[in-house]
C-alpha cells in the first residue's frame, strides 16, 4: 500500500507538465485505463501495476465513442469520490480528462480495425471498438507507461489492444489480467449494480453454462432455457466467449476451454 499523496489530473495539460517533470524521470511506469466505477476487477489491475512499476497512472474516463447505445452511455455509474479512495490505495496519479480535450477534433481521427472488429462484441456494437482503440491510443500516447494493464473479462477487446500496439509499433507492454469475480463465479462489472435480486440470481447462470456445456451451440440453448437474451456464444482459440442479456443489462464473459 502507498503512504505519499496520490496526485489527480484534471486537464491533459497538467498531466502533460507532471509527466516531463522529475517524478517521472527514470520510473517505471504502469498504466491502467478505467471508465471508473471501480471495483475488485480494477483493484486487481491497480494491484498488479504497484507490484510491477514504481508509479502507477490510472485513468477514468467514460468514453462516449465507444457506447453505441445513447442510453447506456447515461446511465453510466460515475462516482469519483469512491474511486479515488479506493485509487489512493494504489494510484500514484489519476488523468480525469473532459471529452472535449480528449476529442479536440470531435472524433474526425479514429482507429478501425478491420478484422476482429466485425465479429463477436463487434457485431452487436457497431462502432465500439473503434471508440476504444481511438481512446487506447491517445491514452497511451499521453501516459508512454512501460506497462498497460487490460482485463481478461474483455477478452476482445485485450486482442484488440494487443493488436494495435503491434501494428503501431506502440512501446511498453499490454499486460493482461486475470478475470476477476463474485464468490458465485459471476465477472465483476458495474453494469451487475443494475440487476434486480432475481436478474442477480440468474446471472450466476452465465458463467457456469459458458463453463459446463460441451459446445457453443448447447451452451446458448442452456441460456435461452434459463432465461436471457443470447447475442452470441462462440469459442475461440480456447475460450467459449459470450453476450448476454437480462432485464435489459448487457453482460459479456469468457471462460477457458
Ligand atoms: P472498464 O472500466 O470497464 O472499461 O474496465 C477497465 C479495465 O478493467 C479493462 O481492462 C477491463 O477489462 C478491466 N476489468 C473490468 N472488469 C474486470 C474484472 N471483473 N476482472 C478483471 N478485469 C476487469
Amino acid at each position: 500500500m502507498r503512504t505519499d499523496a496520490m496526485v489527480v489530473h484534471h486537464s491533459i495539460a497538467a498531466w502533460q507538465e507532471a509527466r516531463r517533470g522529475a517524478d517521472f524521470a527514470g520510473s517505471r511506469i504502469g498504466f491502467v485505463p478505467t471508465m471508473g466505477a471501480l471495483h475488485a476487477g480494477h483493484r486487481a489491475l491497480l494491484d498488479r501495476a504497484w507490484t510491477e512499476n514504481d508509479r502507477v497512472v490510472l485513468s477514468i474516463f467514460v468514453n462516449p465513442t465507444q457506447f453505441n447505445d445513447p442510453a447506456d452511455l447515461q446511465k453510466y455509474p460515475r462516482p469519483l469520490e469512491a474511486d479515488l479512495a479506493l485509487a489512493g490505495e494504489f494510484a500514484t496519479d489519476v488523468i480525469v480528462p473532459a471529452a472535449g480535450e480528449l476529442y479536440p477534433d470531435d472524433y474526425c481521427f479514429r482507429v478501425t480495425e478491420h478484422g476482429l472488429t466485425g465479429e463477436l462484441e463487434g457485431a452487436h456494437r457497431p462502432g465500439h471498438f473503434d471508440g476504444v482503440l481511438t481512446v487506447v491510443l491517445k491514452l497511451l500516447n499521453l501516459v508512454q507507461p512501460h506497462r498497460s494493464y487490460f482485463g481478461e473479462k474483455d477478452w476482445q477487446q485485450l486482442q484488440l489492444v494487443r493488436g494495435m500496439a503491434r501494428t503501431f509499433f506502440l512501446p511498453g507492454e499490454i499486460v493482461a489480467c486475470p478475470t476477476v469475480r463474485e464468490d458465485d463465479g459471476v465477472a465483476l462489472s458495474s453494469r451487475n449494480a443494475r440487476l434486480s435480486a432475481a436478474g442477480r440470481a440468474r446471472a450466476r447462470m452465465f458463467p457456469k453454462i459458458l463453463r459446463e456445456s460441451p459446445d457453443a451451440r448447447v451452451a446458448a440453448a442452456a441460456l435461452r432455457e434459463t432465461g436471457f437474451q443470447v447475442d452470441y456464444v462462440e469459442d475461440r482459440a480456447g475460450r467459449r466467449l459470450g453476450a448476454v442479456r437480462v432485464e435489459n443489462v448487457r453482460l459479456i464473459d469468457n471462460v477457458p476451454l
